[in-house]
């Protein structure tokens, strides 16, 4: 399967060339076709799997082969006109012609600048994102340009809706990108209200890790005899990403160990997981005297700040970044090799969209979870969703005093680096051998049923 036979236009092909892709990954393959034949989607796949450009193509392929419907003329130019005339120049709503609702700002701007990327030889085609915590001149600035393409978190798009700065009237596609994270975050209300505001007439794209409850529900009355493309379980399965898990016997403990981890020659860039703002702050603190380039990034921070660090990391100068769940979603930096679990994220949701920071664009990753031994139930919570076992693994010297309390699988010994996806990985200098007394497991896996949520119920995402 190549670009050229999805039947994409020549100057998106040209900047798919630019951008070094070979062939469509899986979800683009199958996404795109429908997509470009007009049909509503209902999309299960995770970040990585390359679901931006799955959304993106199809709809620049559209607006290549359309003249803006404003004949080209912004509103601002409209209103420089309608002064010229000599006549009281009025305000007009932006009317965009496609609407991308992610669930967090990363997410947006990381939507935005993929779109700059596949538009660049698009003319006329401008794409923005109005985002919480952005200042409001700007965002009206943004908006003045009359963009072609929004993209949005629901909560401040809701504002400017509200306000009238923005008219759906003319909006041709409408895309709901990480749709699970939305509704967890409690978005649903807002969601409902835009999808209303928006013609009937709409191509709508839902992608979701999955369509299954309440948003398999959302999705198809939102959608209209959509196409379901499921991603095969290997890319959700994160087959790419050795996972292991290390014991260990207090903080002490854990932070000599997350220092000799972070030392593994094969990392390049990583990102540590902490429950709370304050432990982000804390252990990125730590770890810039122990001589890491880190960086703190969490909710608390003020944007401007979150970029910078985003930006600092995109660039290789920070090595590790020390992140909340909330701030670090949808992260797409291809060099992160590594991730670490300072502490176990609350829900095992959590504990699939953390790993997948690394192992981006198919490469391969290492996903570390620093465990006490109290958190072995936790772990099981994790196997249970993921339906894998994670290894559990020894560094020579830094061995648990206490066992665990249940036989587990053991990590297999090999050399690995970034790039090899054969073995599991060890460094020089380091053993990697069994747990004393474990055992394999009886249980195939120790998981039952179907991957069901294992809390049952909905909950709001904050960072503590
Ligand atoms: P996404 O799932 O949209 O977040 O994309 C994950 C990563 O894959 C991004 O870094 C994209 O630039 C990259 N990517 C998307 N499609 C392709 C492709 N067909 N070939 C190579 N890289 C891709």
């Amino acid at each position: 399967m190549t670009f050229e036979s999805l039947g994409l236009h020549t100057s998106i092909l040209k900047a798919l060339t630019d951008a070094g892709y070979e062939k469509p990954t899986p979800v683009q393959s199958q996404a795109i076709p429908a997509a470009i034949a007009g049909r509503d989607l209902m999309v299960s796949s995770q970040t990585g799997s390359g679901k931006t450009a799955a959304f993106m193509l199809p709809a620049l392929h559209k607006f290549a082969s359309i003249e803006a419907a404003t004949g080209g003329k912004t509103p601002n130019q409209e209103m420089q006109a309608a002064r010229a005339r000599g006549d009281r120049p009025r305000f007009k709503p932006a009317q965009p012609k496609m609407l991308v609702l992610t669930p967090t700002r990363e997410l947006a701007l990381q939507v935005t600048t993929a779109t700059e990327k596949y538009g660049s030889a698009i003319r006329r085609i401008k794409a923005v994102s109005i985002l919480g915590g952005m200042p409001y001149p700007k965002q009206m600035q943004l908006l003045a340009k009359n963009p072609e393409i929004l993209v949005a978190t629901p909560g401040r798009l809701i504002d400017h809706m509200e306000s009238g700065k923005i008219d759906f009237s003319q909006l041709e596609i409408l895309v709901l990108d990480e749709a699970d994270r939305m509704l967890d975050m409690g978005f649903i209300d807002d969601i409902e209200k835009i999808v209303d505001a928006t013609p009937d007439s709409r191509q709508t794209m839902l992608f979701s890790a999955t369509l299954d409850g309440v948003v398999g529900n959302m999705a198809k009355r939102i959608t209209k005899n959509p196409l379901t493309v499921q991603i095969a379980s290997a890319n959700n399965r994160h087959e790419n990403i050795i996972q292991r898990v290390h014991f260990v016997d207090d903080l002490s403990h854990k932070n000599r160990l997350l220092d000799h981890l972070l030392r593994d020659e094969t990392l390049d860039q990583a990102v540590v997981f902490t429950a709370t703002k304050r432990d982000a702050d804390m252990i990125a603190d730590r770890l810039n005297i122990a001589g890491f380039s880190a960086a703190a990034l969490h909710g608390d921070m003020h944007q401007g700040a979150r970029n910078r660090t985003l930006d600092g990391l995109r660039r290789g100068q920070i090595r590790v970044l020390v992140a909340t769940d909330v701030a670090a979603r949808g992260i797409d930096v291809p060099s992160i090799t590594h991730v670490f679990n300072y502490d176990l994220p609350k829900f095992p949701e959590d504990y699939v969209h953390r790993i997948g920071r690394t192992g981006r664009a198919g490469r391969n990753g290492l996903a570390v979870s620093l465990v006490n031994h109290a958190e072995a139930v936790n772990v099981k919570r994790i196997e249970r969703f993921t339906k894998q076992l994670i290894p559990v693994n020894v560094v020579e010297g830094f061995e648990p005093k206490k066992t665990a309390s249940a036989p587990r699988s053991a990590a297999r010994p090999g050399s690995w680096k970034p790039g090899d996806n054969r073995s599991a990985p060890s460094r020089p200098g380091q053993r990697t051998f069994s747990k004393p007394g474990a055992a394999p497991r009886k249980d195939g896996g120790g998981y039952k049923g179907a991957g069901a949520r294992s809390d049952g119920a909905r909950r709001t995402y904050g960072d503590r």
